[in-house]
Order: C-alpha cells, then structure tokens, then sequence
C-alpha cells in the first residue's frame, strides 16, 4: 500500500522508515517545511535527507521552502510565542501532505514528527486524525518514538546533520546559525 511521508528531517526519517518499510508500505517521502528559519537551515536539512534518501533509494518531493506559508499562519497569533504556533504549525504541514496525497492518489498519509519525543505527540495525533477527517485521506498513526535515540545515534554514526532546534525563528533561542550550505541536485 502506498504511504505520503511528510518528512521533517533526516535523522527523523531513519526509524519510521524501517518500520514502514517492514509493514510493506510503498513509501514516497513529502518534504514541506516551510517553518524552516533560515533558509540556510532548510538547506542544510534538504542536503542531509537527501544523502539518507540515496541510501534508502526514497523518492521524496520537495514542493519548495515557501517560508511566506508559515509567517502568514502565525501572523494571526496575537503571541506568536504561544503553544499555538507549534499547533498550527504542525497543522499546515500535515494538511498540505495529505491535500497531496489525495491530488496524488495516495490513500494514506502519516509524518516522521511522530519519532520525537519533543513535540506535543498527542495533539498530533488528534490534528492527523482530524484532517483524515477532512480530506478524506487516512492518517497511519504510530507511535515512533521508541526509537528517536537509537536513529540519533544512527544518524550520527553516518555523518548526517542533526539540528540543534525544532525549525522556526522562535526555536532558534541559544543555538548559533548554521553555516551556509547549498542543496545538491
Ligand atoms: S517550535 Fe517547532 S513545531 Fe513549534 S512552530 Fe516552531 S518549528 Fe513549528
């Protein structure tokens, strides 16, 4: 059966992918990130899926950054520092792959999210269920994140970036930018 993945990084692909994989999902991977701040992380983040994405032989779409996406979403936050950003952040990730999905016949969607223990797994959870609900695409609901320390660990032995903070300007709190990188083709 085939499965849209939004992905939301590398490392947090690695162990949704193998589970996926052995409940004998086809899986096509869906790269919309538009939360990603700045651009250069997107990049970095783009360059170290794609080294993962050579060696799973995955093919992902990337329907590009469109960082104007998430500023417009949170824009109607009168805190933009609230929990509600990251709720309507995952919101507009979900609802895009799986608006994506159905344009592209696919009849399930899920996420890589469901791998980390830092988001609010739960909501998750309900927001997927909810734009099922909505678009008439089912959400394949797991719970990944068992294994979020062994594929850091894995993610680190081959090399890849693992980010210091979740993708926003408002999680970039402490952490040094990134140094510029470019994407390959
Ligand atoms: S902290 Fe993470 S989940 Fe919340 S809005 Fe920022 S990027 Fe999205």
């Amino acid at each position: 059966m085939d499965i849209l993945l939004h992905i939301c990084c590398g490392p947090c692909l690695i162990y949704p992918f193998g589970k996926l994989k052995e409940k004998g999902f086809n899986i096509r991977g869906y790269y919309y990130n538009p939360n990603l701040y700045p651009q250069d992380e997107y990049l970095r983040r783009v360059e170290a899926l794609q080294l993962l994405c050579r060696e799973f032989s995955l093919e992902v779409a990337y329907p590009g950054h469109n960082p104007e996406d998430f500023s417009r979403t949170v824009k109607s936050l009168e805190d933009p520092l609230a929990k509600q950003r990251c709720v309507l952040c995952w919101s507009l990730r979900l609802r895009k792959t799986a608006q994506a999905a159905r344009e592209a016949g696919v009849k399930t969607f899920s996420t890589t999210l469901l791998v980390s223990p830092y988001q609010d797994h739960d909501a998750l959870r309900r927001l997927g269920t909810q734009i099922a609900r909505e678009t008439g695409v089912d959400f394949y609901y797991e719970d990944f994140r068992p294994g979020f320390k062994w594929a850091q660990q894995e993610a680190k032995d081959k090399g890849i970036y693992r980010q210091k903070y979740c993708g926003c300007e408002y999680s970039m709190v402490k952490t040094k930018p990134a140094a510029p990188v470019q994407a390959k083709k």
